[in-house]
């Protein structure tokens, strides 16, 4: 059975991903960071369920941290098969208000993560000559929101890498796809009223936010697939058509 690495997986989308995945049978290893309680939480339900899931702390921020973990899936499980790069912060501010540690810090974990954990995983991929990367972008990241530059800066750069890295590992049979969201309802979005929401959802061809669950459908529909390469999958309801 494959194994899979999400990280972030103890909130929003990825306990999303996490929960669907584990109960089609992959060896899943849940990252967190911060929600411990939550982490926990989830792997005693699957267990309740009977579907068995690890967790593993690591701020994907940190190299070494990240090698740590990736380091006890191979020794546990010996072949990684899927990295989801999930785990990512938001924020809304005038980019002339950005302190240089707030985009320092954007970057590190919505877009340096992808690096540190695409390179810990690949040394293992590229031995099996077999495995996938997703990364989850953002409708920001194509067509860029005001007042979240550093948010949309580091959602475009994992467009940029995913593709680039496509064309690199795809001659060992490695691939490399993104996923953009629109508006997802999870904790990311917790701050926008019901006025908010309701004006972003008259911008949204299909009039409705979108759950986490249809996000880890794709997931469910990428890991099967053969020949998707180098794609971002934009999940948003049409939101992002131009
Ligand atoms: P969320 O509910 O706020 O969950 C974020 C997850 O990321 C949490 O599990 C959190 O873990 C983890 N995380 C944050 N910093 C981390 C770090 N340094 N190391 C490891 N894990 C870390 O957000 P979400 O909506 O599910 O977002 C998931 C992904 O989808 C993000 O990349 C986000 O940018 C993207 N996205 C979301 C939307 C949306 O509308 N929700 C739209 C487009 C894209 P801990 O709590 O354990 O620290």
């Amino acid at each position: 059975m494959k194994t899979v690495i999400v990280t972030g997986g103890s909130k929003g989308i990825g306990k999303s991903i996490v929960c669907g995945l584990a109960k089609k049978g992959y060896n899943i290893v849940l990252n967190y960071n911060k929600s411990k309680e939550e982490a926990i939480l989830i792997q005693k339900k699957l267990k309740n369920c009977g579907f068995y899931i690890d967790i593993f702390q690591a701020d994907v921020s940190k190299k070494n941290q990240v090698d740590d973990m990736i380091k006890y899936v191979i020794d546990k499980y010996n072949k990684i098969d899927v990295l989801i790069n999930n785990a990512g912060i938001s924020q809304i501010k005038p980019f002339m208000d950005i302190k240089e540690d707030e985009w320092d810090n954007m970057i590190d974990i919505n877009l340096k993560s992808v690096y540190n954990t695409s390179k810990a995983v690949l040394s293992n991929m590229l031995k099996y000559k077999e495995g996938l990367i997703i990364n989850i972008s953002s409708i920001w990241g194509i067509i860029g929101a005001s007042c979240e530059v550093h948010y949309s800066t580091s959602k475009a750069g994992i467009i940029g890498f995913t593709k680039a890295l496509a064309k690199e590992m795809g001659p060992s049979n490695i691939r490399v796809n993104g996923i953009a969201p629109g508006i997802i309802d999870t904790d990311m979005n917790k701050e926008l009223n019901d006025e908010e929401i309701k004006q972003i959802v008259d911008h949204i061809p299909l009039e409705k936010i979108g759950n986490p669950e249809y996000i880890e459908k794709c997931i469910e529909w990428l890991i099967e697939d053969e020949y998707t390469t180098g794609q971002i999958i934009s999940i948003d309801g049409g939101w992002g058509i131009n």
